[in-house]
């Protein structure tokens, strides 16, 4: 039996309401939840981080309020979801603290997922939360959020989530088992496809329109989600979650579509800086220096304390913390004689040194690799 899971160390998964929350009493479906908890955390105790992305603020929160018209206006389903986001939340944190698995909420809006600031600090967040053995329970801040920038499904959402805190896996749990050739309740000759190697016009033409009567994503979303996830990176599977236990049903061969991961540019490069490229040299930095790295910015000399081995500019070399531990490697921009020159100097006294049309970066940040646990997995 083949573990559809197993080559995957960060996962996210989707949730979507039909799952959750009960068509006919709106109630949520307790038990069904704590055996997904069980699933999580076996998944969890074999190394594997999990970050959800859970659906049903809207759907709990009508009941709660006693709203029922088939489709509500904005402003009560924004009062629905900030209702039920408090009922949602701590469903989560029951149904996993069951397993002594902490929960994290974090509410997010496509402002907060796009602008590079609060982007970088839901990141750390996230990060950090999932450092500390915690699962961080995502949703779309939907009680504040405008009409016009909304992700308004949890699809799409998931998938910038999943590539925020470069997961490598994406799952859409659903009551649709996959994608098929076109819509199976419109044609019954539909065939379902296990992989999709890339997401081409044809694979779209696939999807159809079809939506559930709870989530607002039909297959159409899972398809655009699967863009954006694949293209950074991350595969994606479709699978029904609707039976108890969806994820272990999952891991034993259970039917579901699965998006391979595109390679970007960018993973391209940084693979053959990381793999093919032989180290001509070494630069140790400070403290500021580490914590920059770690934020996705370039290597400044100003960080710089120490320039070891002959690199020429474009060689590639290994940065490390003051400790002597390698932190990142990368292409040099400056030989290893101006380095020398340079380090510890900030931009002005650099332009002084070196002439004005100097590059101020010793390695950028798009030639470089910073070992998190995970880079060190796919190096
Ligand atoms: N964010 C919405 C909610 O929690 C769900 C959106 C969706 O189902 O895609 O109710």
């Amino acid at each position: 039996m083949i573990d559809a899971l197993a080559p995957y160390r960060r996962i996210t998964i989707k949730i979507g309401s039909a799952l959750l929350v009960d068509g006919q009493s709106g109630k949520l479906r307790h038990e069904w939840l704590a055996l997904l908890a069980e699933d999580l955390a076996a998944l969890k105790a074999e190394g594997v981080q999990i970050v959800i992305v859970s659906s049903g603020a809207v759907a709990m929160g009508r009941k709660l309020l006693g709203l029922d018209a088939k489709v509500l206006p904005l402003d009560q389903s924004q009062a629905a979801a900030s209702a039920g986001q408090i009922a949602l939340s701590e469903a989560w944190a029951r149904a996993l603290g069951a397993h002594s698995i902490v929960t994290g909420q974090i509410l997010l809006t496509p402002n907060i997922t796009e602008e590079r600031r609060y982007f970088l600090n839901a990141r750390t967040t996230i990060n950090t939360l999932l450092g500390l053995g915690a699962v961080p329970i995502i949703n779309e801040n939907d009680s504040v959020a405008t009409a016009e920038i909304r992700y308004g499904d949890n699809d799409r959402l998931s998938a910038r989530v999943a590539t925020m805190v470069e997961a490598d896996l994406l799952i859409l749990l659903s009551d649709v088992d996959g994608l098929y050739t076109a819509p199976p309740s419109k044609d019954p000759a539909a065939k379902h496809l296990p992989l999709v190697a890339a997401i081409t016009p044809e694979i779209e033409a696939m999807a159809g329109g079809a939506a559930s009567h709870l989530s607002r994503g039909g297959m159409t979303t899972k398809i655009e989600a699967g863009k954006i996830a694949t293209q950074a990176g991350t595969a994606m599977i479709i699978a029904k979650g609707t039976e108890p236990h969806p994820i272990r049903l999952l891991r034993e061969g259970g039917r579901h579509t699965l998006f391979a991961a595109a390679e970007s540019r960018a993973q391209a490069r940084k693979r053959w800086i990381m793999g093919t490229l032989a180290l001509a040299g070494t630069v140790h930095v400070d403290a500021g220096a580490v914590r920059a790295l770690h934020d996705g910015k370039s290597l400044l000399p100003i960080g710089v304390t120490r320039v070891d081995g002959g690199f020429g500019r474009g060689d590639a070399i290994a940065i490390c913390d003051p400790q002597g531990g390698e932190i990142a490697r990368g292409l040099a921009s400056l030989g290893h004689a101006e380095a020398d020159l340079v380090k510890g100097r900030n931009s002005a006294a650099i332009a002084g040194i070196l002439g004005d049309d100097t590059r101020t970066e010793l390695v950028h940040r798009d030639n470089m690799i910073v070992l998190s646990a995970l880079e060190v997995k796919a190096g």
